[in-house]
């Protein structure tokens, strides 16, 4: 989509009221914050993300003013489990909305499921998809299963090589047991 509206810089009072959207892609190396979490070098994965402008009328009281974010893009951790690469989707979809102060939204924040933010006229949305980014990756990045390729192949690897090849205890015990069978 073609605009003008810079990211960085995004009055979210004027891009609400004109039901404004914008939407895009970035490499996820722009962003740096996301790239200190323990993400692994990989192909230059692109993130793609949406953001749109919503203002909701209300009888009487004032209009709300909402921001909806969708982002999407897949990375690459380290397995805590057996500490080979392992991929995940991040995929967020989260609605924001706009209050007037601090105070507001401290008093509201119980009360409600959306996220409230405090309305700016040069609004840091890029830091938002960021932010919202780092939020859903996996606590503890874990293969759903670990039998992945890499070591099905340090198996095989291991089981030509002799020297790993270990004597089986039980089998030991039985000639120990029994050394006149032989
Ligand atoms: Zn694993």
């Amino acid at each position: 989509m073609k605009n003008n509206l810079d990211l960085k810089q995004l009055d979210i009072l004027t891009f609400a009221k004109n039901a404004s959207a914008l939407s895009g892609e970035y490499d996820l190396a722009s962003f740096t914050r996301l790239r200190q979490e323990d993400v692994r070098e990989s192909t230059n994965e692109a993130v793609t993300w949406s953001l749109r402008g919503q203002e909701i009328k209300s009888e009487g009281g004032e209009a709300q003013i909402w921001l909806h974010l969708k982002a999407n893009t897949h990375i690459t951790m380290t397995c805590q489990r057996c500490l080979t690469p392992a991929t995940f989707d991040l995929d967020v979809d989260r609605d924001f909305r706009f209050v007037s102060s601090e105070q507001i939204a401290l008093e509201e924040d119980d009360e409600n499921e959306e996220d409230l933010l405090v309305i700016d006229r040069k609004f840091n949305s890029f830091e938002l998809i960021e932010d919202e980014l780092i939020m859903s990756l996996p606590i503890v990045p874990r293969h759903q299963s670990c039998h992945n390729a890499y070591l099905e192949s340090l198996a095989k690897e291991n089981a030509q090589s002799p020297e790993f090849e270990r004597p089986n205890p039980f089998a030991v015990l039985e000639q120990l047991k029994k050394p006149t069978n032989h």
